[in-house]
């Protein structure tokens, strides 16, 4: 008897003495974790002070993932139906926990087929989808449909002129236009300047050479760090002219290897190299991360942490031997100034006047004098001198003063806004455009 129960009592102690290892084991490698370089995009809690940026390597396709510091989530297309899974495992790998919004820039099945895969994601929900207004007429479109149904969600139509806030990104939507009669797929696509602190990238879907023409004519502000190359790389895409105006520091081509279109062209490269910006592609470099503070940004490797650093390179991308600078300073946009709103229609019983609302979305205060404001008919107000801060915003009123924001008025007893659409144009006393707002 005594001999038994000494050996249960030693029992007893070796299997004590073995849960004790194993636990102290997981505590060190759990305290070991964070020594680990986890990439900011991995911890969708953590408030890093990092917005990112990803372009999904869907093959042939578009589908562009962007994040705020916050977590705010922004799904732009999906690829092909066979997308599906590569977007879902790069959520999921990511953290991402919800999409607060989606984007199908247009019905065509290379943007929207894996996005359905997306809505019936149980785990990861959708709170909001955009498109443009045009639906498609196939199955992928029908599939699509029912899926933001099943969703609990109405499609919502955005164009032109319109600007969303998401999280603390900036999104002004450039095409299409309302009131298009049965469209191309392609022209109608929603093309949208997406603004992270005072890094500009632009998505121009599958665009062509009339849009892009089109944009430039209506005056569009278009200067962009990032681009994303319209149409794949398309040879009916990405002009001259265009590129110009965009003046991109690198510019991104979502496509598949070896696809059966050719894309990306010899001579969109060509334009692409001629405009000096860096050529990323997705069929060579795989899923393309941008992660920007707002001012530096860097491509598929971390931002330095401390500010004040010197400029680093980022990786060669596979097919391009340019370097990817991390821009320290933007010299070229003192201010950054924007138009938030039109308010033209005067029959709200708490707001009789019309008004244009503009904000300093800058870090530096703006002088307002002799900067000009004008409609399509060519009203024209002038400011007087006036300090506009970072962060306010001023109204200009078409009858009355409010000096409690600016004091502004055309002081005009006829309205000024047209109710059945305008536009707003800011400009700065060299008579470039620094802002504009279409309704
Ligand atoms: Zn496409």
């Amino acid at each position: 008897m005594t001999a038994r129960r000494v050996i249960l009592a030693l029992i007893v102690i070796v299997a004590l003495l073995l849960c004790l290892s194993i636990a102290l084991l997981l505590f060190l490698q759990i305290r070991q974790q964070p020594a680990q370089p986890a990439l900011p995009a991995a911890t969708p809690t953590a408030v890093t002070g990092e917005f990112t940026i990803t372009f999904i390597d869907v093959g042939q396709g578009d589908s562009a993932l962007l994040r705020d510091p916050n977590g705010f989530t922004v799904l732009m297309d999906g690829g092909v139906r066979s997308a599906g899974p590569i977007i879902a495992e790069y959520l999921r790998d990511e953290g991402v926990r919800q999409i607060d919004v989606l984007v199908a820039s247009h019905p065509d099945s290379d943007h929207i087929g894996g996005l359905i895969t997306v809505l019936e994601m149980d785990d990861i929900p959708v709170r909001k989808v955009l498109y443009n207004g045009y639906p498609g007429d196939t199955r992928t479109w029908e599939d699509f449909a029912r899926a933001v149904r099943d969703e609990g969600l109405r499609l919502t139509v955005t164009r032109a002129g319109d600007r969303h806030t998401w999280g603390q990104m900036r999104a002004v939507v450039i095409n299409p236009q309302a009131g298009l009669n049965n469209p191309e797929s392609n022209s109608a696509c929603l093309a949208v300047m997406v603004t992270t602190g005072q890094l500009r990238t632009l998505f121009t879907c599958d665009l062509a050479f009339d849009q892009e023409r089109d944009l430039i004519n209506r005056g569009v502000d278009l200067d962009a760090d990032i681009l994303k190359v319209a149409h794949h790389g398309s040879g009916e895409g990405s002009s001259t002219a265009f590129l110009e105006a965009v003046s991109p520091e690198i510019a991104v081509i979502s496509v598949g290897a070896d696809n059966t279109y050719g894309h990306p062209r010899e001579e969109t490269l060509a334009r692409l190299e001629d405009a000096g910006a860096g050529i990323w592609r997705t069929d060579l470099d795989g899923h393309i991360v941008i992660r920007t503070d707002g001012i530096r940004y860097a491509i598929n490797e971390p931002l330095p942490a401390a500010e004040g650093q010197t400029p680093v390179t980022g990786s060669d991308p596979a097919g391009a031997a340019e370097p990817t600078p991390l821009p320290t300073a933007r010299p070229e946009r003192l201010y950054r100034v924007v138009i938030t709103t039109v308010f033209y229609d005067g029959e709200l019983t708490n707001e009789p006047d019309e008004y244009v609302e503009i904000l300093n979305e800058g870090s530096q205060t703006v002088q307002l004098g002799g900067w000009t404001l004008r409609d399509k008919q060519n009203h024209v107000f002038t400011f007087p001198d006036y300090s506009l801060p970072a962060g306010e915003m001023v109204r200009v009123y078409t009858n009355q003063v409010h000096p409690d924001t600016g004091g502004f008025s055309y002081n005009t007893t006829t309205p000024v806004w047209n109710n059945g659409g305008d536009c707003a144009e800011l400009r700065d006393p060299s008579g470039a455009l620094v802002a504009e707002y279409c309704y």
